[in-house]
């Protein structure tokens, strides 16, 4: 996956690449297509949620730039695979996810393989998590209408925060770093993910 998905499209960081081969992505997916954990693909994890594809994975956590002891928030826990990726590359993360059965599918998963770094919190993430913030680095997993504002005010000054932004089925990957309180922003690759789902995001 790594040599085949990753590095050919240009995913460079060493950390990001390590981590990607190291964390077991087929403990993530559903038994029934374990077989396909490492295809070029996003695959179903029940509640008509996703995996997000590894090159999204990786190219997400690259812009990330993490460097080993930042306080990382995601919103979109999922299946956990990201969480765990951010887990290898960061000193804490903490991932909120809104459908219970999938944040307790992925609290069990963390906690098995030895991620202890990685809490999950059952919520909704366009919140925020006022109680562990402010935040050296906010991921979001789900496609965003717009960046909650409450996510912009729990990162800190200096602090990265990347997203899919735009319609609800079609998305520019958004990086953007906090600086003097705003979010400068730069475009990567278009992208589709399923709608972030709360008071920030889309509703229903
Ligand atoms: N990062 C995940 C993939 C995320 S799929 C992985 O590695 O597997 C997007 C997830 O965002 C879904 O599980 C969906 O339920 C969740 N989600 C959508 N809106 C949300 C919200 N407002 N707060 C928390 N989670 C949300």
């Amino acid at each position: 996956m790594v040599d085949t998905q990753l590095i050919p499209r240009g995913i460079r960081d060493e950390r990001v690449l390590a981590a990607m081969r190291k964390v077991p992505r087929h403990l993530f997916v559903p038994e029934y297509i374990r077989h396909s954990a490492y295809d070029d693909m996003a695959l179903p994890i029940g509640e008509d949620q996703t995996i997000s594809q590894p090159y999204m994975v990786a190219i997400m956590t690259e812009l990330l730039e993490l460097k080993g002891d930042e306080k990382v928030l995601e919103i979109g826990t999922g299946s956990g695979y990201q969480a765990a990726v951010l887990a290898e590359l960061a000193g804490e993360v903490y991932t909120i996810e809104r459908i219970s059965e999938l944040a307790d599918r992925a609290k069990s998963k963390l906690a098995e393989i030895g991620y202890g770094n990685a809490h999950v919190i059952v919520s909704d993430g366009t919140k925020g998590l006022e109680d562990a913030a402010p935040f050296d680095r906010i991921i979001i997993t789900a496609a965003a209408p717009k960046i909650p504002d409450p996510l912009i005010d729990q990162l800190k000054e200096g602090g990265i925060i990347v997203a899919p932004v735009g319609e609800r089925f079609s998305q520019m990957l958004i990086k953007g770093r906090k600086e003097k309180g705003v979010l400068i922003e730069e475009y990567h690759t278009p992208c589709v993910f399923v709608p972030l789902v709360g008071e920030y995001g889309w509703r229903g």
